[in-house]
């Protein structure tokens, strides 16, 4: 039975086996097969970020970054009394270079949790967009080359946390594995130039030389 039985152990949650994705129906099909790959083994990044054979590529990384977003909220939550307007009253990563917050009709200097927030929030809508135009069965070329630069915003929360919480980072990333994963499908869908993710792939559950 696929479902957690009252009284199962921790260790025993979510022991089923993954289900072939073909078998899975509807247009939640894809996600639920994500989330499914991630309960089973979130340090499993390559397995996690290829694309099973028939599912449309599109979907496939449409639905991923909204997993991602889903998860990057959890970090939000996480960096709550961490990364305040205090400790961090402006967006920057590990250089000097200020990040201004592009969620208002006129870009601001929004303080770096604030910054984390907006950027979460407007990414949610601009995805919401493309399934309002279009099912969640396909996704057109055109709309895909919007998730690259929603990406690219997105790692600078990574960024961010690494340079300035590196233990907050590393905690977060010991149980969930997301930055791994993100730069495992950054790099996997050419979302970025690897010279751009400037996190250690050492401090990664990623193979080098990716
Ligand atoms: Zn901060
Ligand atoms: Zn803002």
């Amino acid at each position: 039975m696929r479902r957690n039985k009252p009284g199962t152990r921790q260790a025993d949650l979510w022991a089923w086996d993954i289900e072939d994705v073909s078998n899975m129906q509807g247009p939640l099909a894809v996600q639920e097969y994500i989330q499914e790959l991630i309960r089973n083994d979130p340090s499993n990044v390559q397995k996690i970020c290829e694309p099973p054979k028939d599912v449309d590529i599109n979907v496939w990384q449409y639905e991923h970054l909204r997993q991602f977003i889903l998860e990057l909220n959890l970090l939000a939550t996480q960096l709550k009394g961490v990364c305040t307007s205090q400790t961090c009253p402006k967006m920057k990563a590990a250089d000097d270079w200020l990040y201004l917050c592009a969620a208002h009709k006129t870009p601001q200097e929004c303080s770096a949790i604030d910054y984390m927030i907006h950027n979460l929030d407007q990414s949610t809508s601009i995805l919401q967009n493309i399934k309002n135009y279009n099912s969640r069965v396909s996704i057109p070329q055109s709309a895909v080359k919007n998730l690259a630069p929603i990406v690219r915003r997105l790692y600078r929360l990574f960024t961010h946390t690494y340079y300035n919480h590196r233990q907050a980072f590393l905690d977060f990333e010991k149980e969930m594995y997301l930055c791994s994963r993100f730069t495992e499908y950054a790099l996997k869908f050419d979302m970025m130039a690897p010279k751009l993710l400037t996190i250690p792939q050492s401090e990664l559950n990623i193979k080098e030389n990716n």
